[in-house]
This record gives C-alpha cells, sequence and structure tokens, in this order.
C-alpha cells in the first residue's frame, strides 16, 4: 500500500484502496471508457467525506492535481464516474435516516439505491415515481438528471426532492434552502465558503438576468449547468438545482430530502403495432393526452431481435417487419383509458395489433418491457454500447427525425432502431459496434457527430434527457452559445476554483483523453 493510502486510511473511519484489483475494477462504468483511478475511498459519513475533499483541497493549494469523482452504483453510460484521481464511493452512505409519513417525507443519506428506498416506502404506501434501474443511488440520480420514462407524468427526480446537503470541495458542508431577498443579502455578506458561492451565484444571476430568463422559455437539456433557470427566481436563490444534472463537478452529495407520492397500484397496459410511424404518432397524440405514466415508442425490429434470444412476442408484432410498436401503461383511471383504447379499434387501419390488459394477457404484455433488454444484451457479433442515449426530439418533428435516421442508416451502414419515451421526447439509438476493432472510437465518434447534426437540426438536444458526461461532451456544447458557456464556466468557478471536482466532465472535456481512453474489449 502506498503512502497516501495509509495516510488516508488514518485519517478516516472508512476505507482507502490502492491495489491493483480495486483499481481496475472501478476503472469501468456502462460507458464504452476505461479510466484508472489511483485510488478508491469508501468513506463511512459525511465527515469522512469532508476529510477526503479537504485534503484534495490542501493538495489543490500548493498545486498538485487531486482530482475526484464521485460514485454511486457505476451505472452511467457516459463515463462520468470515472476519474483518474480519488473514487469516493457512496456504498456505505445508505442509510435512511428519518421519515415523516404524514408529511410523506424521507431524509436519506445519498448512496441509498432507488430500491432500497421505495422498498423502505412501501411499508407506508409511498413511492418515488421514477421509472429508473433500481440500482442506481438517489446521488447519481440527481446528478444525471434522466428524464426517466415516468417524467412526462410525474416530472422526474428533480420534482421529488426538497433538500439537499453537500460537501463542497474545500470539505465545508452545504445545506440547501431557497433563500429571499432579505436572507440572501445576510448570507452573501458572510465570508465563509458558503457565503462566497451564494455571493458569486447572485452576481452571476444579475450579470446574466436576460440570458437566464431567455433559457427558461425553452426546453430545459442537461449539458452545462441549464438549471440556474430554476435556482434563480424573482429574486430569489436554491443552489439546489445547480446540483441536478451536475454529475458530481460542483459538490458531492451526502444527504437528500425527497418528498414520496402514494403508490398507484392498479397498473394496467395497452400495446399498438403500426406498420406505419404515421399511423403510430397519430395513436400516441390520442393516448398522451390519458396521462399515462408510460407512453413508449419502440421500432419493431428491437422485438424480432428479442424474438431471436427466444422471446414470445407474435401477439404484439404478429409478421410485421417494418414498423412501430407503442407501449401505454395507466396507473390513474387505467380502466377508462383502456375502454378509451379500445372504442378505436374499429377505426385502426389493416396490419395494426392492438392488446388491452384484461387480466389474462398481463404476462404477454409484460414481454415487452423485457424485450428491450433482450436487444440490449443480443451480443453476437457486437455490442449495442450507449454513444447516443436519452436524447431529445420534440414530437412535432419525429417523423422528419426518423426519415433522417433511414438516411443515416444508408450512410453509415447500421441499423438504427429508435426507442424512447413520447411523453418526455427522449429517446435512444444503441447499434452494435465491435468494441475490439481498432477503429472502435473513430467509428463511436463518427457516430456520435452525424446523430448529434440530425438531432440538432430537428430541434433536439444530445444531452436533453440526461447529462453529457464525458461522451455526449464531445459535441454537446455545439449546442451552447458563446454567452451560455460563459455562464456555465462561472459557475463551475464559483464552486470549484481549483478543478477538483470531476475534472474532464461536462464543460471540460477534453477529446484527445477520452478517444484516448475507450476501452479496447
Ligand atoms: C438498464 C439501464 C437503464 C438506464 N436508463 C437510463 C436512463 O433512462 N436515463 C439515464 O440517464 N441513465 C440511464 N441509465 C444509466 C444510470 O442508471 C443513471 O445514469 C443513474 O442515474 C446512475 O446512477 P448511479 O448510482 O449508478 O450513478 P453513477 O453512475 O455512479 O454516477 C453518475 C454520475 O453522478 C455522479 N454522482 C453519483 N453520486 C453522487 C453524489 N452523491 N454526489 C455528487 N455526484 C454524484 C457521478 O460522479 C457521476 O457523474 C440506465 C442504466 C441501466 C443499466
Amino acid at each position: 500500500m502506498g503512502k497516501i493510502a495509509r495516510y488516508l486510511n488514518q485519517l478516516i473511519v472508512g476505507n482507502v484502496f490502492d491495489s491493483p484489483e480495486i483499481l481496475e475494477k472501478y476503472s469501468t462504468d456502462l460507458s464504452v471508457l476505461a479510466i484508472k483511478p489511483k485510488l478508491v475511498a469508501l468513506p463511512e459519513s459525511t465527515e469522512d467525506v469532508q476529510r477526503l475533499a479537504r485534503f484534495c483541497y490542501q493538495l489543490a493549494l500548493k498545486d498538485v492535481k487531486a482530482p475526484i469523482t464521485v460514485r454511486g452504483s457505476g451505472l452511467d453510460e457516459t463515463g462520468a464516474d470515472l476519474g483518474s484521481g480519488m473514487i469516493i464511493l457512496t456504498d456505505k452512505l445508505n442509510r435512511l435516516l428519518e421519515a415523516d409519513k404524514r408529511e410523506r417525507l424521507v431524509r436519506v443519506q445519498a448512496g441509498i439505491t432507488l430500491k432500497e428506498l421505495n422498498t423502505a416506502l412501501s411499508l407506508n404506501g409511498l413511492t418515488i415515481p421514477v421509472a429508473g434501474h433500481e440500482m442506481e443511488t438517489i446521488g447519481g440520480l440527481i446528478s444525471n438528471l434522466p428524464s426517466d420514462d415516468f417524467a412526462g407524468k410525474y416530472g422526474g427526480i428533480m420534482n421529488h426532492v426538497e433538500r439537499i446537503e453537500v460537501v463542497l470541495a474545500d470539505g465545508s458542508i452545504l445545506q440547501t434552502s431557497r433563500m429571499g431577498a432579505r436572507t440572501l443579502k445576510k448570507k452573501t455578506a458572510e465570508k465563509n465558503p458558503t457565503g462566497k458561492i451564494y455571493s458569486k451565484i447572485a452576481k452571476l444571476a444579475e450579470k446574466h438576468s436576460l440570458l437566464i430568463k431567455e433559457m427558461s422559455k425553452k426546453p430545459m437539456g442537461r449539458a452545462g449547468y441549464q438549471t440556474i433557470t430554476k435556482s434563480v427566481q424573482k429574486g430569489s436563490i436554491d443552489l439546489m438545482p445547480l446540483f441536478f444534472g451536475a454529475q458530481g463537478t460542483l459538490g458531492i452529495i451526502t444527504e437528500v430530502i425527497l418528498r414520496a407520492v402514494p403508490i398507484e397500484s392498479h397498473v394496467r397496459h395497452a400495446v399498438a403495432t403500426f406498420s406505419d410511424f404515421k399511423m403510430a404518432q397519430n395513436f400516441l397524440d390520442m393516448v398522451a393526452p390519458m396521462k399515462p405514466r408510460k407512453l413508449n415508442l419502440y421500432d419493431v425490429r428491437i422485438m424480432k431481435v428479442a424474438e431471436e434470444t427466444g422471446k414470445k412476442l407474435g401477439k404484439i408484432t404478429g409478421k410485421l417487419e417494418d414498423g412501430f410498436v407503442v407501449q401505454a401503461e395507466f396507473d390513474h383511471r387505467a380502466n377508462t383509458a383502456l375502454r378509451k383504447i379500445e372504442s378505436v379499434r374499429k377505426v385502426l387501419p389493416r396490419n395494426t395489433f392492438l392488446i388491452t390488459e384484461n387480466g389474462k394477457n398481463s404476462e404477454d404484455l409484460d414481454e415487452l418491457d423485457n424485450s428491450l433488454v433482450s436487444f440490449l444484451n443480443q451480443t453476437k457479433n457486437g455490442e449495442r454500447v450507449p454513444i447516443v442515449t436519452n436524447f431529445t426530439v420534440p414530437a412535432k418533428n419525429l417523423e422528419n427525425f426518423i426519415q433522417d435516421i433511414k438516411v443515416l442508416e444508408g450512410s453509415l451502414g447500421m441499423e438504427l432502431a429508435l426507442y424512447g419515451s413520447y411523453m418526455t421526447n427522449c429517446y435512444s439509438l444503441r447499434p452494435k459496434f465491435d468494441t475490439t476493432e481498432k477503429d472502435f472510437s473513430k467509428k463511436s465518434v463518427a457516430f456520435l457527430r452525424a446523430s448529434s447534426f440530425i438531432i440538432r437540426r430537428e430541434g433536439g438536444k444530445i444531452a436533453g434527457g440526461s447529462a453529457e458526461g464525458r461522451i455526449k461532451a464531445l459535441v454537446s456544447s455545439e449546442e451552447m452559445s458563446d454567452d451560455e458557456m460563459t455562464l456555465y464556466t462561472d459557475i463551475k468557478n464559483a464552486f470549484d476554483k481549483y478543478g477538483i471536482l470531476n475534472p474532464g466532465v461536462k464543460l471540460e472535456v477534453d477529446p484527445t483523453f477520452v478517444v484516448r481512453h475507450f476501452r479496447k474489449n
């Protein structure tokens, strides 16, 4: 064990590792990148996190680079939880600290997973209605701000967080709350680290007030720090929104207070398959106002691949080789919605399949969710690596976008099967790549650039549905004006002027570094 790991082990109650096996384990995530850290820390408390941050800050003051990357469950698809310095794991910061059933409030540590939290809440008939991977941590969810499948109805994780506690770059603590003009004046006069941050953000809000006003009129993407529009409101400031989508670049979230909602247990599905996108969109437009919690669109080729893996989807897709499957999921007035959907059966075009859940066919309909998992994990002749995932395209341009994809399929020679949520406009493309090929990184970046071009042309955003990390950051800055870029850089500097927190992620991406760190298998 090296000197630094030994020293840090004395400093914190938790553990710090530097053995090659552990460093190797934390050098990959679900993205296409591999970056080996120098240290992996497993703190047991907020105080431990503070000690680790203070240590790195002291080194930065002496001009020694000691970057910190926080890691929840490591499910990130953009390489944002990888780093070449110290990885701070939140595995042991996973406690539920307090619950107020009447107010539906719960206070947790940031490393608790969605499954752990929802299992505990379910005992009181409550839930956090986010359709995420069950292993993702609340800290990871806040930091990536994914536009999950239920976000169209429930607003996503941002709608359910009341306050957070954050360890800042210098190890001090920030507990967020909204401050009106009077409190803000007092706070910005304080000479401590949090006072200084409030003061800098207040000045930025004033300096960029027109830009922020303009930005707040447009749909919010996740690149940069677009949540500044939620932080600054009518003379008041709450720093909390800035941490949504910040991917650990502004601070380390240690505690979170969330507001839960009652569980809706009566969930019903409807599935329809169309040979042509226009017909599918007419159906989607009819269903969307019924407020399904999920309304997803899948290229039928996804189901065909799933069938190759043994899934039985014949009842859903028939013999259709080309077209789209629409999946609707209702958790409120489900029976009324399904009756309405049934009433249009007679007018549906030929070649259309419509199945509404009736208690006997539930298993057939559940197969649909699993067919996406089968598709993504079918690794014959390549891997469906995440490169162009969670982008947004507005519904009015989706038909054009689908035409654009067809052209792109021809020019790149790859099959591009689209899937995603019509309620949130958030979609993904997961073609296969041979990750062992010499020019894997070159081909991936070409695919990213070409896709990002057509997404932008159709009014969408490459990082519209989750933060840009390292991969999407290669192109997401093209969607920002110079003024926006200046504002975001100033925000980053207000929190982390020495660049300790997750450097190389979001604004500071270094394309050469990223391409050099594509994994080789
Ligand atoms: C099947 C599947 C489906 C998925 N679907 C989606 C999807 O629809 N949308 C989507 O965006 N992602 C999706 N993902 C990716 C992943 O689930 C999310 O990005 C998730 O939010 C990551 O949670 P995590 O705990 O693994 O975070 P990590 O991957 O460990 O970290 C994610 C980011 O958050 C930062 N971070 C983590 N914890 C903290 C903290 N306490 N304080 C500050 N920063 C922190 C990290 O530094 C990193 O930048 C999917 C993954 C899988 C496997």
